[in-house]
């Protein structure tokens, strides 16, 4: 499996502090069946800044550690990057590092309460300028909780999204759980990963939310999910089903109240 996001790099946000907890980590990603994991380090949101050549060597340095610790894993270059004005500019001066350093996906996160309202048009300038944005757990979101197709609109637009592992599995809650079941119904959903921090309390649990997701869905769901996953590190086109509105209970106070 290929976990698109994940924050494995010692010491450089709220993942692990230490090179032993990442090794500790990564021994527990392939023993969940990961081969392939892209370091995704917080950047600029608010308490943690990781800047694209620091990450290039950050990863470098992982790499080697696995190699020499015997960890069949590979580690790819990334950044969750939360969402700012300046984005653009922050790629031409190679602050903000794209999945795997020269694909054109960037895992953009939205803040925690809000949908800020530059955020469809940013999303439209970046895709102009030839990158393709990943919106990452938009179920986590609170503005997308409550008007999920605030995520609708940026979809249709071509910006793709990812949910989480344990999210879908219920971890963070009823709520999120059934948003990211209706992202999934409604084809807003392109990316399945971990976003583990940790093996206490932050871990990976892929391969349940998978299984869960094989139950539900079909085994042809979860191979497309990962083909998403192994396109995206290479850098290849990816083409979603056509995404649709979900259904609010809003509509139906409008109607009533
Ligand atoms: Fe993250």
């Amino acid at each position: 499996m290929i976990d698109i996001h994940c924050h494995i790099l010692p010491g450089i946000d709220d993942g692990p502090r230490t090179i032993e907890e990442s090794l500790d980590m990564a021994r527990a990603a392939v023993e969940e069946g990961i081969s392939t994991i892209v370091a995704t380090p917080h950047h600029r949101n608010n308490q943690f800044d990781n800047y694209y050549a620091d990450i290039i060597e950050d990863v470098s340095n992982l790499n080697n550690a696995l190699i020499a610790a015997n960890i069949p894993l590979t580690i790819l270059p990334g950044q969750e990057t939360r969402i700012y004005g300046e984005l653009a500019e922050g790629l031409d001066e190679k602050e903000v590092l794209p999945i795997n350093q020269h694909t054109p996906y960037l895992l953009i996160e939205l803040p925690t309460a809000t949908f800020p309202k530059f955020t469809k048009q940013l999303l439209y300038d970046l895709q102009v300028q030839g990158y393709k944005p990943v919106i990452v757990h938009p179920e986590r979101n609170r503005a997308i909780l409550e008007d999920p197709n605030l995520l609708y609109e940026v979809v249709k637009g071509g910006t793709l999204t990812q949910v989480t592992a344990a999210s879908i599995l219920g971890k963070f809650g009823k709520k999120m759980q059934q948003l990211s079941f209706k992202l999934i119904d409604s084809n807003l959903c392109h990316f399945v990963a971990s976003d583990a921090h940790n093996i206490r309390n932050r871990t990976f649990v892929l391969r349940e939310a998978y299984n869960l997701l094989e139950n539900e869905y079909g085994a042809a769901f979860i191979a497309q999910m990962q083909e998403n996953a192994a396109d995206l590190i290479e850098g290849r086109n990816i083409v979603g089903d056509i995404p649709e509105r979900i259904k609010t209970k809003k509509k139906l106070f409008g109607i009533f109240g």
